[in-house]
Protein backbone atom coordinates (compact mmCIF):
# COMPACT_ATOMS: atom_id res chain seq x y z
CA UNK A 1 0.00 0.00 0.00
CA UNK A 2 1.59 3.52 -0.89
CA UNK A 3 -0.07 5.47 1.46
CA UNK A 4 -0.80 4.44 5.13
CA UNK A 5 -1.42 5.45 8.10
CA UNK A 6 0.01 3.86 11.34
CA UNK A 7 -0.20 4.72 15.30
CA UNK A 8 3.37 4.89 16.07
CA UNK A 9 6.70 6.71 17.53
CA UNK A 10 8.02 8.41 14.91
CA UNK A 11 11.66 7.58 16.33
CA UNK A 12 10.82 3.89 15.97
CA UNK A 13 9.98 3.97 12.03
CA UNK A 14 12.19 1.75 9.98
CA UNK A 15 12.33 4.09 7.05
CA UNK A 16 15.19 5.52 4.95
CA UNK A 17 13.48 9.09 6.13
CA UNK A 18 11.50 10.22 8.75
CA UNK A 19 10.31 14.01 9.04
CA UNK A 20 10.54 16.52 11.59
CA UNK A 21 8.03 19.13 12.38
CA UNK A 22 10.82 21.46 13.27
CA UNK A 23 10.59 25.25 13.62
CA UNK A 24 12.31 27.99 11.82
CA UNK A 25 15.62 27.69 13.88
CA UNK A 26 16.17 24.13 13.13
CA UNK A 27 17.66 23.95 16.28
CA UNK A 28 15.17 21.62 18.18
CA UNK A 29 12.33 22.09 20.34
CA UNK A 30 9.17 19.98 22.32
CA UNK A 31 6.67 17.83 20.42
CA UNK A 32 8.04 15.62 17.87
CA UNK A 33 10.91 17.63 17.22
CA UNK A 34 12.25 17.15 20.85
CA UNK A 35 11.58 13.67 20.63
CA UNK A 36 13.44 12.97 17.44
CA UNK A 37 16.47 14.87 18.20
CA UNK A 38 16.49 12.99 21.67
CA UNK A 39 16.70 9.62 19.77
CA UNK A 40 19.16 10.86 17.17
CA UNK A 41 21.48 12.33 19.65
CA UNK A 42 23.47 15.15 19.77
CA UNK A 43 25.07 15.10 16.36
CA UNK A 44 21.33 15.99 14.56
CA UNK A 45 21.72 19.12 16.39
CA UNK A 46 25.34 19.64 14.97
CA UNK A 47 24.03 18.90 11.69
CA UNK A 48 21.12 21.70 11.71
CA UNK A 49 23.58 24.21 12.72
CA UNK A 50 24.72 24.28 9.78
CA UNK A 51 21.95 24.92 7.84
CA UNK A 52 20.48 28.39 8.79
CA UNK A 53 17.27 27.41 9.71
CA UNK A 54 14.46 26.89 7.60
CA UNK A 55 11.53 28.91 5.93
CA UNK A 56 7.67 27.76 6.79
CA UNK A 57 6.67 25.40 4.05
CA UNK A 58 10.37 24.55 2.90
CA UNK A 59 12.24 21.69 3.89
CA UNK A 60 16.00 20.41 4.37
CA UNK A 61 17.59 17.24 5.04
CA UNK A 62 20.32 15.91 7.68
CA UNK A 63 21.30 12.41 8.12
CA UNK A 64 19.45 10.12 10.57
CA UNK A 65 22.95 9.47 13.22
CA UNK A 66 21.11 7.05 16.17
CA UNK A 67 17.79 6.67 14.31
CA UNK A 68 16.63 3.55 12.15
CA UNK A 69 16.15 6.03 9.64
CA UNK A 70 18.88 6.98 6.85
CA UNK A 71 17.71 10.82 6.79
CA UNK A 72 15.65 13.58 9.19
CA UNK A 73 14.15 15.69 6.78
CA UNK A 74 13.45 19.01 8.63
CA UNK A 75 9.74 21.25 7.31
CA UNK A 76 8.26 23.64 9.35
CA UNK A 77 4.67 23.99 9.35
CA UNK A 78 2.34 26.83 9.78
CA UNK A 79 0.75 28.34 12.93
CA UNK A 80 -2.47 27.86 12.08
CA UNK A 81 -4.37 31.36 12.44
CA UNK A 82 -8.09 29.86 11.75
CA UNK A 83 -7.37 29.15 7.96
CA UNK A 84 -7.18 31.81 5.99
CA UNK A 85 -3.90 32.87 6.74
CA UNK A 86 -2.69 30.34 3.82
CA UNK A 87 -2.11 27.86 5.99
CA UNK A 88 -3.16 24.50 4.31
CA UNK A 89 -0.84 25.86 1.09
CA UNK A 90 1.84 25.45 3.37
CA UNK A 91 0.78 22.77 5.06
CA UNK A 92 0.77 21.07 1.89
CA UNK A 93 3.83 22.32 0.55
CA UNK A 94 5.77 21.16 3.65
CA UNK A 95 4.56 17.39 2.02
CA UNK A 96 5.34 18.16 -1.31
CA UNK A 97 9.24 19.44 -0.50
CA UNK A 98 10.36 17.11 1.60
CA UNK A 99 9.03 14.19 -0.58
CA UNK A 100 10.90 15.88 -3.31
CA UNK A 101 13.82 15.84 -1.16
CA UNK A 102 13.49 12.13 0.07
CA UNK A 103 13.05 11.59 -3.94
CA UNK A 104 15.98 12.66 -4.81
CA UNK A 105 17.90 10.84 -2.35
CA UNK A 106 16.68 7.89 -3.63
CA UNK A 107 14.41 7.45 -0.72
CA UNK A 108 11.69 4.19 -1.33
CA UNK A 109 10.15 4.54 1.93
CA UNK A 110 9.46 8.04 4.21
CA UNK A 111 7.27 8.50 7.14
CA UNK A 112 5.57 11.69 8.46
CA UNK A 113 4.26 12.88 11.35
CA UNK A 114 0.91 14.98 11.31
CA UNK A 115 2.94 18.24 10.82
CA UNK A 116 1.35 21.44 12.30
CA UNK A 117 -1.13 19.32 14.20
CA UNK A 118 0.34 19.78 17.93
CA UNK A 119 1.64 23.09 19.22
CA UNK A 120 1.05 24.56 16.40
CA UNK A 121 -3.06 24.00 16.59
CA UNK A 122 -3.34 22.84 12.98
CA UNK A 123 -6.85 20.93 13.67
CA UNK A 124 -6.63 17.37 13.40
CA UNK A 125 -8.48 16.03 10.32
CA UNK A 126 -8.02 19.10 8.26
CA UNK A 127 -4.35 18.46 9.25
CA UNK A 128 -4.70 14.96 8.17
CA UNK A 129 -6.72 15.43 5.15
CA UNK A 130 -3.89 17.70 3.67
CA UNK A 131 -1.45 15.07 4.53
CA UNK A 132 -2.95 12.36 2.54
CA UNK A 133 -4.03 14.67 -0.41
CA UNK A 134 -0.64 16.01 -0.58
CA UNK A 135 1.26 12.53 -1.21
CA UNK A 136 -1.09 10.65 -2.90
CA UNK A 137 -1.12 13.71 -5.44
CA UNK A 138 2.75 13.10 -5.28
CA UNK A 139 2.33 9.15 -5.65
CA UNK A 140 0.44 9.03 -8.39
CA UNK A 141 3.84 9.69 -9.95
CA UNK A 142 5.81 8.12 -7.89
CA UNK A 143 6.96 4.88 -6.60
CA UNK A 144 7.64 5.45 -3.09
CA UNK A 145 6.02 3.65 0.60
CA UNK A 146 4.33 6.94 2.36
CA UNK A 147 3.54 6.48 5.86
CA UNK A 148 1.74 9.39 8.03
CA UNK A 149 2.59 8.45 11.66
CA UNK A 150 -0.55 9.51 14.33
CA UNK A 151 0.78 9.30 17.41
CA UNK A 152 -2.05 10.63 20.07
CA UNK A 153 -3.93 7.69 20.96
CA UNK A 154 -7.79 9.16 20.99
CA UNK A 155 -7.94 12.36 18.65
CA UNK A 156 -10.83 12.43 16.11
CA UNK A 157 -9.72 12.08 12.53
CA UNK A 158 -12.29 12.20 10.28
CA UNK A 159 -15.41 15.39 10.67
CA UNK A 160 -17.49 14.67 13.67
CA UNK A 161 -20.72 13.82 11.33
CA UNK A 162 -19.30 11.71 9.39
CA UNK A 163 -18.01 9.74 12.35
CA UNK A 164 -21.42 10.22 14.13
CA UNK A 165 -22.78 9.23 10.88
CA UNK A 166 -20.89 5.46 10.51
CA UNK A 167 -21.03 4.93 13.80
CA UNK A 168 -25.03 5.27 13.76
CA UNK A 169 -25.05 2.96 11.04
CA UNK A 170 -22.92 0.63 12.33
CA UNK A 171 -25.20 0.53 15.61
CA UNK A 172 -28.26 -0.07 13.05
CA UNK A 173 -26.66 -2.66 11.06
CA UNK A 174 -24.64 -4.76 13.46
CA UNK A 175 -25.85 -8.13 13.74
CA UNK A 176 -24.38 -10.87 15.92
CA UNK A 177 -22.54 -13.45 14.73
CA UNK A 178 -24.98 -16.15 15.82
CA UNK A 179 -27.43 -14.21 13.03
CA UNK A 180 -25.53 -13.45 10.37
CA UNK A 181 -23.97 -17.29 10.43
CA UNK A 182 -26.24 -18.52 7.40
CA UNK A 183 -25.44 -15.59 5.23
CA UNK A 184 -21.80 -15.47 5.45
CA UNK A 185 -21.32 -18.87 4.93
CA UNK A 186 -23.34 -19.23 2.32
CA UNK A 187 -20.82 -16.48 0.10
CA UNK A 188 -18.12 -18.76 1.80
CA UNK A 189 -19.86 -21.35 0.53
CA UNK A 190 -20.04 -19.43 -2.97
CA UNK A 191 -16.14 -18.14 -2.45
CA UNK A 192 -14.76 -22.08 -2.48
CA UNK A 193 -17.07 -22.88 -5.38
CA UNK A 194 -15.44 -20.20 -7.71
CA UNK A 195 -12.09 -20.84 -6.54
CA UNK A 196 -12.59 -24.84 -7.00
CA UNK A 197 -13.17 -23.97 -10.97
CA UNK A 198 -9.57 -21.95 -10.51
CA UNK A 199 -6.81 -24.18 -11.03
CA UNK A 200 -4.31 -22.10 -8.09
CA UNK A 201 -7.53 -22.99 -5.44
CA UNK A 202 -5.55 -23.76 -2.36
CA UNK A 203 -6.81 -27.77 -1.66
CA UNK A 204 -9.18 -26.78 1.36
CA UNK A 205 -10.90 -24.42 -0.57
CA UNK A 206 -11.80 -26.62 -3.24
CA UNK A 207 -14.58 -28.13 -2.13
CA UNK A 208 -16.27 -30.31 -4.61
CA UNK A 209 -19.13 -28.64 -6.38
CA UNK A 210 -22.12 -30.86 -5.60
CA UNK A 211 -21.26 -31.15 -2.32
CA UNK A 212 -20.59 -27.11 -2.07
CA UNK A 213 -24.09 -26.62 -3.92
CA UNK A 214 -25.69 -28.86 -1.42
CA UNK A 215 -24.44 -27.14 1.64
CA UNK A 216 -24.84 -24.34 0.07
CA UNK A 217 -28.65 -24.64 -0.11
CA UNK A 218 -29.00 -26.82 3.24
CA UNK A 219 -27.61 -23.54 5.10
CA UNK A 220 -29.53 -20.64 3.24
CA UNK A 221 -32.82 -22.04 2.35
CA UNK A 222 -34.77 -20.17 -0.06
CA UNK A 223 -31.91 -17.41 -0.66
CA UNK A 224 -29.88 -19.95 -2.42
CA UNK A 225 -31.36 -20.78 -5.68
CA UNK A 226 -31.14 -16.80 -6.98
CA UNK A 227 -28.09 -16.27 -5.94
CA UNK A 228 -26.43 -19.58 -6.79
CA UNK A 229 -27.88 -19.00 -10.17
CA UNK A 230 -25.70 -15.95 -10.46
CA UNK A 231 -22.65 -16.86 -8.72
CA UNK A 232 -23.12 -20.29 -11.61
CA UNK A 233 -23.65 -18.11 -14.76
CA UNK A 234 -20.29 -15.64 -13.80
CA UNK A 235 -18.37 -18.62 -12.51
CA UNK A 236 -16.02 -18.55 -14.80
CA UNK A 237 -14.43 -15.45 -14.83
CA UNK A 238 -11.71 -14.99 -11.69
CA UNK A 239 -11.18 -12.01 -9.71
CA UNK A 240 -8.55 -10.80 -11.94
CA UNK A 241 -10.69 -11.20 -15.04
CA UNK A 242 -13.62 -9.30 -14.10
CA UNK A 243 -10.88 -6.44 -12.31
CA UNK A 244 -9.59 -6.32 -15.81
CA UNK A 245 -13.12 -6.09 -17.50
CA UNK A 246 -14.40 -3.44 -15.02
CA UNK A 247 -11.46 -1.59 -15.65
CA UNK A 248 -12.20 -1.40 -19.77
CA UNK A 249 -15.47 -0.49 -18.70
CA UNK A 250 -14.98 2.08 -16.95
CA UNK A 251 -12.48 3.69 -19.41
CA UNK A 252 -9.65 3.95 -17.61
CA UNK A 253 -6.17 2.66 -17.50
CA UNK A 254 -4.25 0.30 -15.68
CA UNK A 255 -2.57 2.87 -13.61
CA UNK A 256 -5.32 5.34 -13.33
CA UNK A 257 -6.91 2.14 -11.58
CA UNK A 258 -4.37 0.83 -9.49
CA UNK A 259 -3.30 4.70 -7.91
CA UNK A 260 -6.62 5.29 -7.39
CA UNK A 261 -6.83 2.26 -5.17
CA UNK A 262 -3.99 2.71 -3.57
CA UNK A 263 -2.21 -0.37 -4.41
CA UNK A 264 1.24 -0.56 -5.94
CA UNK A 265 2.27 -1.22 -9.45
CA UNK A 266 4.15 -4.35 -8.50
CA UNK A 267 1.24 -5.92 -6.63
CA UNK A 268 -0.87 -4.64 -9.84
CA UNK A 269 1.56 -6.40 -12.50
CA UNK A 270 1.25 -9.93 -10.35
CA UNK A 271 -2.71 -9.56 -10.39
CA UNK A 272 -2.64 -9.03 -14.32
CA UNK A 273 -0.49 -11.61 -15.09
CA UNK A 274 -2.01 -14.63 -12.62
CA UNK A 275 -5.93 -15.50 -13.74
CA UNK A 276 -6.07 -17.25 -10.67
CA UNK A 277 -4.16 -14.37 -8.56
CA UNK A 278 -5.91 -15.01 -4.76
CA UNK A 279 -6.13 -11.34 -3.64
CA UNK A 280 -6.44 -9.90 0.27
CA UNK A 281 -9.87 -8.52 0.97
CA UNK A 282 -8.57 -5.25 1.66
CA UNK A 283 -7.17 -5.32 -2.12
CA UNK A 284 -10.35 -6.38 -3.28
CA UNK A 285 -12.43 -3.31 -1.74
CA UNK A 286 -9.42 -0.91 -2.79
CA UNK A 287 -10.29 -1.93 -6.69
CA UNK A 288 -14.29 -1.78 -6.00
CA UNK A 289 -13.95 1.60 -4.42
CA UNK A 290 -11.54 2.83 -7.20
CA UNK A 291 -13.95 1.76 -9.97
CA UNK A 292 -17.01 2.97 -8.27
CA UNK A 293 -19.14 -0.17 -8.15
CA UNK A 294 -21.92 -0.69 -6.68
CA UNK A 295 -22.45 -2.83 -3.87
CA UNK A 296 -23.50 -5.59 -5.52
CA UNK A 297 -21.15 -5.70 -8.08
CA UNK A 298 -18.57 -5.06 -4.74
CA UNK A 299 -20.08 -7.91 -3.77
CA UNK A 300 -19.44 -10.11 -7.05
CA UNK A 301 -16.05 -9.14 -7.08
CA UNK A 302 -15.24 -10.32 -3.39
CA UNK A 303 -17.25 -13.67 -3.89
CA UNK A 304 -14.79 -14.20 -7.17
CA UNK A 305 -12.13 -14.18 -4.64
CA UNK A 306 -13.88 -15.41 -1.72
CA UNK A 307 -14.51 -13.19 0.81
CA UNK A 308 -17.73 -11.48 1.24
CA UNK A 309 -19.42 -8.56 3.20
CA UNK A 310 -21.16 -9.08 6.92
CA UNK A 311 -23.26 -7.57 9.12
CA UNK A 312 -20.90 -9.14 11.46
CA UNK A 313 -17.94 -7.35 11.54
CA UNK A 314 -17.71 -3.34 11.90
CA UNK A 315 -15.17 -3.57 9.37
CA UNK A 316 -17.65 -4.45 6.74
CA UNK A 317 -20.11 -2.47 7.50
CA UNK A 318 -18.12 0.67 7.18
CA UNK A 319 -16.85 -0.42 3.70
CA UNK A 320 -20.88 -1.17 2.61
CA UNK A 321 -21.67 2.38 4.33
CA UNK A 322 -19.28 4.20 1.90
CA UNK A 323 -20.48 2.28 -1.04
CA UNK A 324 -24.24 2.64 -0.39
CA UNK A 325 -23.43 5.95 0.05
CA UNK A 326 -21.74 6.56 -3.25
CA UNK A 327 -18.40 8.00 -1.34
CA UNK A 328 -15.73 6.12 -3.13
CA UNK A 329 -12.64 8.04 -1.91
CA UNK A 330 -10.57 5.95 -1.09
CA UNK A 331 -8.57 8.34 1.53
CA UNK A 332 -11.56 9.26 3.02
CA UNK A 333 -12.56 6.01 3.55
CA UNK A 334 -8.98 4.52 4.90
CA UNK A 335 -9.40 7.62 7.56
CA UNK A 336 -12.39 6.46 8.90
CA UNK A 337 -11.43 2.92 9.02
CA UNK A 338 -8.10 3.93 10.89
CA UNK A 339 -10.78 6.48 13.14
CA UNK A 340 -12.55 2.81 14.21
CA UNK A 341 -9.09 1.19 14.50
CA UNK A 342 -10.23 -1.27 11.62
CA UNK A 343 -7.35 -2.20 8.90
CA UNK A 344 -7.13 0.11 5.64
CA UNK A 345 -7.79 -1.05 2.18
CA UNK A 346 -5.22 -1.18 -0.32
CA UNK A 347 -2.73 -3.36 -1.71
P1 LIG B 1 3.90 21.29 15.35
O1 LIG B 1 4.65 22.36 16.09
O2 LIG B 1 4.23 21.25 13.88
O3 LIG B 1 2.45 21.33 15.63
P2 LIG B 1 4.32 19.08 17.23
O4 LIG B 1 5.56 18.34 17.48
O5 LIG B 1 3.81 19.92 18.36
O6 LIG B 1 4.55 19.94 15.89
O7 LIG B 1 3.18 18.09 16.80
C1 LIG B 1 3.05 17.52 15.52
C2 LIG B 1 2.36 16.18 15.64
O8 LIG B 1 3.33 15.21 16.02
C3 LIG B 1 1.27 16.14 16.70
O9 LIG B 1 0.14 15.48 16.14
C4 LIG B 1 1.90 15.33 17.82
O10 LIG B 1 0.91 14.59 18.51
C5 LIG B 1 2.78 14.39 17.04
N1 LIG B 1 3.90 13.77 17.78
C6 LIG B 1 4.52 14.16 18.90
N2 LIG B 1 5.50 13.31 19.23
C7 LIG B 1 5.49 12.33 18.27
C8 LIG B 1 6.25 11.14 18.03
N3 LIG B 1 7.24 10.76 18.85
N4 LIG B 1 5.96 10.39 16.93
C9 LIG B 1 4.98 10.75 16.08
N5 LIG B 1 4.23 11.85 16.24
C10 LIG B 1 4.48 12.64 17.33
Amino acid sequence: MPLTIVRNDITKMECDAIVNAANNSLLGGGGVDGAIHRAAGPKLLEECRTLGGCDTGKAKITGGYELPAKYVIHTVGPIWQGGSHGERELLASCYRESLALAAERGCESVAFPLISAGAYGYPRPEALRVAMDTCSEFLMEHDMMVYIVVFDRDSLFVSEKLFADIRRYVDDNYVSEHTDRSRRKMFSLLGNLAAAKSESAPVDAAMPMAAAMFAAEECCESAVPDDLEKAMAQIDESFSQMLLRKIDEKGLTDAQCYKKANIDRKLFSKIRSDVHYKPKKITVIAFAAALELSIDETRDMLMKAGFALSHSSKFDIIIEYFITHGRYDIIEINEALFAFDQPLIGG
